[in-house]
């Protein structure tokens, strides 16, 4: 028989894809200035990054970066555990240990291979890994990798958690959970998993990739507007992408889980240290994000605006107190259709299509940023009470 072509049958999954208006594209940008960018020759305005504290082309990071790459040059030339491992690392991992309330931290190059690494350091073949059905794509990667069970409840139902655990009682379980959830910016029941979690003696894990910087009193996250602290929530991880406006992310915790994760989390051992230069311009963001309270005061009243727009606009808004701020609309064509309407006008906002969300419920995601200011909101308030209404939820079968 003859044997199969991977690159022919990947080329015939893409059509696949182009034909239910699910293929994603690239889009190249020319320019960024703000929520400003320049695509194609045209300047839009952007409600789909996550610089959710308008940070990422602050001059004190722009600064702190030029200063260590003059100083230390770009590469930081080698895994941690060599000769990577520079003096700027250091102080962003106190920096981050201090503000979240733990013990220390730990970097990684990227939020996805946090998420890989800490799965496969705690869990083995035969342990138990409960997810919220809608968490983040790398935390089930994360579990698969690990070869443990996963297992995924319905969102943010924490009576169909306590069943599945009670099911598997003995079991070495990690329950994992987002802390704002990326496609819907709703915030999960942390009080009620952590009370779980200690009941049923599993170890909870919050990945808090758009509530840190967002949420809480001096921005440092869900878990501590939730008023929990190491011991509810021993394994806390959350990005430097988002709100810090950086690159990278970490994990925070006891000194027992960092010493581990050293030991035994492959997707921190064999890959190269961020640059340096990135480590001081996120401790520099670190900084502004703890002392600029206006920062998220003025997010958290653009999201009041947008969502009190929105609501007299009769737009099917999603329960979200967070800078993400979903507009469901079903169908991917019809997202598609809404989103190419508001670039015509001007607007950059996403269409999120399956399998990035369940099929069914594409929609557009809208951001907001610190970085937007009042006219802002209106003026995307403006272009989506122009757009075509979308069918009502019962409608879609
Ligand atoms: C963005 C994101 C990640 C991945 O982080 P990167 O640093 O971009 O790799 C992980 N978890 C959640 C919930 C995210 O939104």
């Amino acid at each position: 028989m003859a044997r199969i072509d991977l690159l022919h049958r990947l080329a015939i999954q893409t059509a696949e894809r182009e034909h239910a208006n699910l293929r994603r594209r690239l889009r190249v940008v020319e320019h960024a200035e703000g929520p400003w960018l320049e695509s194609n020759g045209r300047r839009l305005l952007g409600f789909c990054g996550n610089d959710y504290l308008g940070l990422a082309q602050h001059p004190q990071l722009i600064a702190a970066f030029k200063r260590v790459a003059d100083d230390e040059g770009v590469g930081s030339t080698s895994a941690h555990l060599i000769c990577g491992h520079r003096r700027e690392h250091a102080m962003l991992e106190d920096a981050l240990a201090e503000w979240t309330g733990r013990e220390r931290a730990l970097l990684f190059s990227t939020g996805y291979m946090a998420n890989l690494g800490v799965m496969q350091a705690l869990l083995a073949r035969g342990d138990l890994c409960m997810q919220d059905k809608l968490n983040h794509a790398c935390l089930l990667d994360g579990a698969r990798l690990a070869d443990a069970e996963l297992k995924r409840y319905p969102h943010a139902d924490v009576d169909a958690a306590a069943r599945q655990l009670a099911s598997r009682p003995g079991v070495a379980t990690l329950l994992a959970t987002d802390g704002v959830f990326s496609m819907d910016g709703d915030v999960a029941p942390l009080g009620r998993l952590a009370a779980l979690c200690a009941r049923e003696h599993a170890t909870l894990m919050v990945d808090d990739a758009h509530g840190l910087g967002v949420l809480g009193a001096d921005g440092a996250g869900s878990v501590a507007a939730a008023g929990l602290g190491q011991r509810e929530v021993p394994v806390l991880m959350a990005t430097l992408g988002k709100a810090l406006g950086c690159s990278g992310a970490f994990v925070a915790g006891s000194a027992a889980l960092i010493d581990g994760l050293v030991q035994f989390a492959r997707p921190y051992v064999y890959t190269t240290a961020m640059p340096p230069a990135l480590a001081a311009a996120a401790c520099a963001a670190v900084g502004l994000a703890r002392r600029d309270g206006w920062r998220r005061e003025k997010l958290q009243s653009l999201i009041a605006r947008f969502r009190a727009g929105a609501a007299q606009l009769g737009l099917p808004l999603m329960n979200s107190p967070s800078a993400i701020q979903p507009l469901l609309l079903g169908d991917a064509q019809a997202a598609l259709d809404a989103a190419q309407a508001l670039e015509q006008r001007g607007l950059l906002v996403t269409a999120i299509r399956p399998p990035t969300v369940p099929s069914g419920q594409a929609r557009l995601r809208i951001t907001l940023s610190a970085a937007h200011e009042e006219e802002y909101v209106d003026q995307l308030l403006d272009a989506l009470a122009g757009l075509p209404k979308p069918a009502p939820a019962g409608s879609l079968v």
